[in-house]
């Protein structure tokens, strides 16, 4: 039976790359009928930030990562990892060390002048027993280290990667428990691994480095390892590893832009996994059914958010406009063009205005900021749609009065009476219709762009039309 795990360490708020392992566990556990353990590694209580394991649980169930197990926490596992760690020390696999932050930042000094890898000189490695005992019954403070052999290879094989190998005279003699009594990553990581029956480790390729450690700590227990593999890095457009100088990385940032979360899964699967033949939209359960640890790739991929944003036009036009509505109501309310109480009064305006812009559509924004003139009047006009649509004031304002008093009379206001009207009036004024459209819509929303401009006109109503073709007049006119 295959049980995976996602560990995350509630030190920050769930970053897309800590998604994408989440995600790749997730799927690797449903294509086998396996089980997926959430985890939180808490056991660096310095580092824990507030509010981080809530936005983890949060962006978890956003993009519908059941878990079958847990959350476990480590903080509530202490004892365990003592326990554990006094296993290592009777079989001589650990040791006590009693060397002071103090003596080993000096040691690190000294190695750093002589140019040399900064590591724990082993000087508490073969300390007399005696000396141990009466050091740890007066009560001096000290952490467990593990006793790396001194020379040999440590080595495993990496689905994804293949073989790989460290020398053990490479390795430090790392820290296991430290000396408030909490186990590093290192030691808890293995232990509930081994504990919680964990027969596959999928995890970031920066973790590559502290496999050996891993290994070394399953063979110090006897206890057989998982199998690794370790997924690609998400990189940002300069091929460096993804992070906040490339733009938003907290995963929820993507929902509160306007994603949709089956957007997002798709998209996050396709940064080093593939099908194999090309497909780019992949339902939950396609990608469930094909998902394999030999369709990743071991090198990173690039986060493209313009990809993203793709995908997401495409999951927002197959929505059923039900549906959409519930996604883009949050977004109305949000921006205040909507209060939540008359969401239900305005609904069947609302579903029109979906209808509307859903196929240029491409984030839920587009339906709220993205599309504010259909709630306020614009504040002003773009600059380049005045130069090349009302290139003569005078006449421009003109001719808007004129389309004003036409489109008073259209009754009812709807799309077919009001293009008759539109194209009457130009055909009376004896200029093409598009001399009369392209400045309206400019008068009406702003802009130079948007959806058929009958159908928006009919959408916002005869008043509002009204209002704002006299606005544009008189900004003309001044
Ligand atoms: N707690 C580690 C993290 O924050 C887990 C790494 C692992 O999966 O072993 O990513």
């Amino acid at each position: 039976m295959v049980r995976v795990r996602f560990a995350p360490s509630p030190t920050g708020r769930l970053h897309v790359g800590s998604a994408h392992t989440a995600l790749f566990n997730w799927l690797f556990a449903r294509h086998h009928g396996g089980v997926f353990i959430l985890r939180i590694e808490d056991t660096d209580r310095s580092r824990i930030l507030e509010g981080a394991l809530e936005d983890i649980l949060e962006g978890l169930k956003w993009l519908g990562l059941d878990w079958d197990e847990g959350p476990y926490l480590q903080s509530e596992r202490v004892e365990i990892y003592r326990e554990y760690t006094d296993i290592l020390i009777e079989r001589g696999w650990a040791y006590r060390c009693f060397c002071s932050p103090e003596q080993l930042e000096r040691m690190r000094k000294e190695q750093q002048a002589k140019g040399e890898p900064p590591r724990y000189d082993r000087r508490c490695r073969d300390l007399p027993p005696e000396e141990v005992r009466r050091r740890v019954e007066a009560g001096e403070p000290h952490v467990v280290r593990l006793k790396v052999p001194l020379d040999g290879d440590t080595c495993f094989r990496d689905a994804i990667r293949g073989e790989i190998a460290f020398r053990n005279a490479e390795l430090d003699d790392i820290v296991l428990l430290k000396s408030d009594g909490f186990p590093t990553y290192h030691l808890a990581n293995v232990v509930d691994d081994h504990l919680m029956g964990v027969t596959h480790v999928l995890r970031a390729e920066e973790w590559i480095s502290s496999t050996p450690k891993h290994i070394l700590l399953y063979k110090a227990f006897g206890w057989k390892p998982p199998q690794f593999a370790h997924l690609p890095l998400i990189l940002g457009p300069d091929k460096s590893k993804l992070s906040k100088r490339h733009g938003a990385t907290a995963l929820l940032d993507y929902r509160d832009k306007g994603y949709l979360p089956e957007a997002m899964v798709n998209f996050l699967a396709l940064l080093g996994w593939s099908p194999g033949d090309g497909r780019e939209k992949l339902s939950r359960e396609e990608m469930v059914e094909e998902f394999s640890i030999e369709g990743v790739t071991k090198r990173g991929s690039v986060f493209d958010e313009a990809k993203l944003e793709w995908l997401n036009g495409l999951y927002i036009r197959e929505l059923p406009l039900e549906d959409l509505y519930k996604r883009v109501s949050p977004f109305w309310v949000r921006s205040k063009f909507v209060r939540p109480g008359e969401l239900d009064d305005r609904r069947e305006w609302l579903l029109r205005l979906l209808g509307l812009l859903r196929e240029r559509a491409r984030k839920l924004t587009d339906f709220a900021e993205g599309a504010t003139y259909f709630f306020r009047d614009p504040e002003d006009y773009d600059p380049d749609g005045q130069r090349k649509h009302w290139k003569d004031p005078s006449l421009t304002a003109e001719r808007l009065r004129l389309l004003g008093e036409r489109l008073a009379g259209v009754e009812p206001f709807k799309e077919a009476p009001i293009e008759a009207a539109v194209r009457g009036l130009a055909e009376e004024l004896g200029v093409s219709a598009a001399k009369l459209i392209h400045p309206a819509r400019l008068a009406v929303s702003g802009k130079t762009f948007g959806p058929g401009l009958f159908e928006m006109l009919a959408l916002l109503g005869k008043e509002t039309v009204l209002r704002r073709l006299d606005r544009a007049v008189e900004f003309l006119e001044a």
